[in-house]
């Protein structure tokens, strides 16, 4: 190649890298500015905008942070379950067809981060509201729901508690004319179009945990299991159906997901609702040593925040 062509050829190469840039540069900025005037008019710019699908479960959309609490058409067909991040503890809401069931409401200090999203979504009554048993960080918050929102049907389990946290859900339940529904296993129910049944629950003051009440939901085909802090004991109590979406049970300590549960469920997606460090050590190792031989896809909230399942 002589001198001549040399400089054609790389007068070429810079003229195509500065095209580049200049495209590069018209695409960001191009893109930031309609980002900013959608922003500005208060557009909703995230939903569907982003999200992971599952191989064989090509029907759910995942999204994880912040962005996916945002204003939804609640009489949608498609269902949505959150999985909300509150720490050490577990919130969860299903949303289909103009219906909702809220299942625990996180820590005392979680009450209005809770309601605030419930809001937020655009909900302004809850159908169904369930604390799966009487610890803290599952209904901490609940007085606080239920003095927000109207509220259809409240499920709790029958053991009682003396704490202050207990009482303030049993007062606010009481001031609004409300009953406590305590339900039964193999009770059904309807979320919207989605199938829920009671799968269970127990009366035994030595350990609440025990008490948790663990609802299965079915819709269009996929299902998901709402364990509370149920235990090994509770696993163990009866047979398990295949389930695609499990929430593990008790934050993923040790005291639960016992082998011959998980081989049951066989889950192909497991959310783990756990606080950043905690006390406890949840999940622990051993349990997600037994998670990883599922090849289950790992939703973590103390990792990547609140968790939004939306399926068609
Ligand atoms: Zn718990």
């Amino acid at each position: 190649m002589n001198n001549n062509n040399e400089n054609k050829s790389t007068n070429k190469v810079i003229s195509a890298a500065i095209s580049i840039v200049i495209i590069i540069v018209v695409a960001l900025f191009g893109k930031e500015s309609v980002l900013d005037s959608l922003l500005a008019q208060g557009k909703e710019i995230y939903t569907s905008s982003k999200g992971e699908s599952i191989q064989g479960l090509e029907n759910l959309l995942i999204q994880t942070g912040k962005e996916c609490i945002s204003p939804i058409n609640i009489n949608e067909d498609k269902l949505r379950v959150y999985y909300f991040d509150v720490g050490q503890a577990d919130s969860i809401l299903i949303v289909n067809k103009g219906q909702s069931m809220l299942i625990d409401a996180g820590n005392n200090g979680d009450g209005n981060l809770v309601v605030d999203n419930i809001k937020k979504i655009g909900i302004d009554n809850l159908t169904y509201v369930v604390g799966t048993h009487p610890h803290e960080d599952h209904i901490g918050g609940l007085d606080n729901v239920i003095n927000s929102f109207d509220i259809g049907t409240f499920f709790m389990p029958r053991t009682m508690t003396t704490t202050k946290t207990y009482e303030d859900v049993v007062n606010a339940i009481s001031n609004k004319n409300k009953k406590i529904t305590v339900p039964k296993v193999g009770d059904k129910f309807n979320v919207g179009n989605a199938v829920c049944e009671i799968m269970s629950i127990e009366d035994n003051s030595k350990n609440l945990n025990a008490c948790s009440i663990v609802i299965r939901m079915e819709y269009n085909g996929v299902s998901y299991l709402f364990t509370g802090d149920a235990e090994k004991e509770n696993e163990s109590a009866r047979s398990w159906p295949e389930t695609d979406v499990l929430k593990a049970g008790h934050h993923g300590s040790r005291t639960s997901s016992s082998q011959e549960f998980l081989n049951q469920v066989n889950p192909s997606i497991i959310v783990i609702s756990c606080g950043k460090d905690n006390d406890y050590g949840h999940p622990h190792q051993e349990t997600l040593n037994r998670y990883d031989k599922l090849n289950a896809k790992i939703y973590r909230t103390d990792e990547i925040g609140d968790v939004l399942i939306i399926q068609k």
